[in-house]
C-alpha cells in the first residue's frame, strides 16, 4: 500500500465544480484585484474567526510582516518568539528590522513556555509571537497576563491551527492583531498562496490596509512605505468555497488524531501528541517522537509510507541567523524536538485502512 504525507485530491476534487464555477465568475467580473470576493471572504473569516476585522492578503509571512508593521515594531525592537517554530515567524520579525528572542516551548505541548517569557523582557521588548504549532492553542491567558503586565503587544501566528480554541475562544483573536496562512496545505487552504490578518481593533486594520496596498488608501497618494501584499479575487473566490468545509475537515483531522492514538500508543518509546485540558487541537500535524526518528522514517519510505519533519533545523541553527551567534546547546529543547520529531499522514479523506497500514507498519518497525 502507498499512503502520501499529503493528497489535497479529497478535499478540492469534490469541490471541484463549485471551485470552477467560482473562478469562471471571476474571470467573467473582469476585476481581479481588491474588489467584491476579497471582501466577501475577508467578513466570511471574520465571521469564522470571531473577530470584527479580517484583511487578506498575499501569504502568511506578508501577514505577520504587515501585523508587525501595524504595530510600528522596526529596528531596535525585540520581539518574544518561540525556539521551536517555522522559520516564517523569525524571519517576518526580523524583516521589520527588529530581533527575535527565541523562548523554549513546553516539552509536553510543543508550545511556548509562559514561564520563561518574562525572563526574556527588556525595555526593547514590544511584543509576543505566541505560535500555536501543529494546531494546538498556547496557553494564552498567561501569555495576555504577561502582555498586560509589561505593556507589550500580542501577535498570534495562527497559520497552523484555524479554528482551534484555548477554553471556549478561537486563536487568531486573543492579540492585538493576528495572522494566518492558506497555503495549499494548512487546515483551510487556497489553490495558490494566500493570508489574512485578523483583529478586533481598527485602527491597527486600517494600517494593514494601506500597508498592504503601497501604502495607499486613495489611489496614487502613497502616505507611507508599503509593500504590495494583496489577496487576489480569484483566490479569494476559491477560499469563499472551502471555508465552509473547514469545521467538518477538522472534525474530520480530529477524529483520525485519535485513530492513530488508541493504535499507536505504547508501541516502542514513541512518545504521542497530548492536547492540554484547555485547548482544542486541530490537527494541522500529527507529529510522534522516538529516537529512532531517522531508521523510522526510512523504514516508513521503504514501506510506501510518506511522513516529513517540522522542522528538521531548528531557526536559531539556521544559516539565515548564523549573525546572532547561538549555537548547538542554546536551545536544547527545540534541539531535541527537531532530532526526533516525525510528522505522519494526516488529512480530510485519509481512509481509515491507511490509517492501520501506516499503524500497522511502525508496530513492525518497533517489533
Ligand atoms: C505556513 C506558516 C507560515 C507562513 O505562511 P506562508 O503562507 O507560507 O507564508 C507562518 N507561520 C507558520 C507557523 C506556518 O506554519
Amino acid at each position: 500500500m502507498e499512503v502520501q504525507y499529503l493528497n489535497l485530491n479529497p478535499q478540492n476534487q469534490p469541490l471541484k465544480q463549485a471551485l470552477l464555477s467560482a473562478a469562471e465568475n471571476v474571470i467573467d467580473s473582469s476585476w481581479y484585484i481588491l474588489g467584491k470576493q476579497v471582501e466577501l471572504f475577508e467578513s466570511q473569516y471574520a465571521k469564522f474567526s470571531n473577530v470584527k476585522y479580517c484583511n487578506g492578503v498575499a501569504n502568511g509571512l506578508d501577514a505577520l510582516i504587515l501585523a508587525l508593521r501595524a504595530l510600528n515594531i522596526g529596528q531596535g525592537d525585540e520581539v518574544i518568539v518561540p525556539s521551536n517554530t517555522y522559520i516564517a515567524s523569525w524571519m517576518a520579525i526580523s524583516y521589520v528590522g527588529a530581533t527575535p528572542i527565541p523562548v523554549e516551548p513546553r516539552i509536553t505541548t510543543y508550545n511556548i513556555n509562559p514561564d520563561l517569557i518574562e525572563a526574556k523582557i527588556t525595555s526593547r521588548t514590544k511584543a509576543i509571537m505566541p505560535v500555536h504549532l501543529y494546531g494546538q492553542s498556547c496557553e494564552m491567558e498567561s501569555i495576555l497576563n504577561i502582555a498586560k503586565k509589561f505593556n507589550i503587544s500580542v501577535i498570534e501566528d495562527n497559520a497552523q491551527a484555524q479554528g482551534a480554541k484555548f477554553k471556549d475562544q478561537l486563536t487568531g483573536s486573543f492579540g492585538n492583531i493576528n495572522a494566518t496562512s492558506f497555503y495549499p496545505g494548512k487546515n483551510l487552504g487556497a489553490l495558490g498562496d494566500a493570508g489574512a490578518v485578523t483583529s478586533n481593533d481598527n485602527e491597527l486594520m486600517k494600517a494593514v490596509r494601506i500597508l498592504r496596498n503601497y501604502g495607499s488608501e486613495r489611489k496614487y497618494h502613497n502616505e507611507t512605505l508599503g509593500i504590495n501584499s494583496r489577496l487576489d479575487e480569484l483566490q479569494a473566490a476559491l477560499l469563499c468555497v472551502k471555508l465552509p468545509h473547514l469545521t467538518a475537515w477538522t472534525n474530520e483531522r480530529i477524529e483520525k488524531s485519535k485513530q492513530y492514538h488508541h493504535q499507536l500508543k505504547g508501541i516502542g518509546d514513541l512518545i504521542l501528541p497530548a492536547t492540554a485540558q484547555y485547548a482544542t487541537h486541530v490537527y494541522h500535524i500529527y507529529m510522534i517522537r522516538t529516537a529512532r526518528r531517522d531508521a523510522l522514517q526510512n523504514y516508513l519510505n521503504q514501506h510506501g509510507v510518506g511522513t516529513l519533519i517540522h522542522y528538521p533545523i531548528p531557526p536559531h541553527l539556521q544559516q539565515a541567523y548564523f549573525a546572532l551567534h547561538y549555537k548547538k546547546g542554546s536551545f536544547p529543547i527545540a534541539e531535541v524536538i527537531a532530532k526526533t520529531c516525525l510528522s505522519l499522514p494526516l488529512y480530510p479523506g485519509l481512509k481509515e485502512e491507511e490509517i492501520d497500514y501506516v499503524c500497522y507498519t511502525i508496530k513492525k518497525f518497533f517489533s
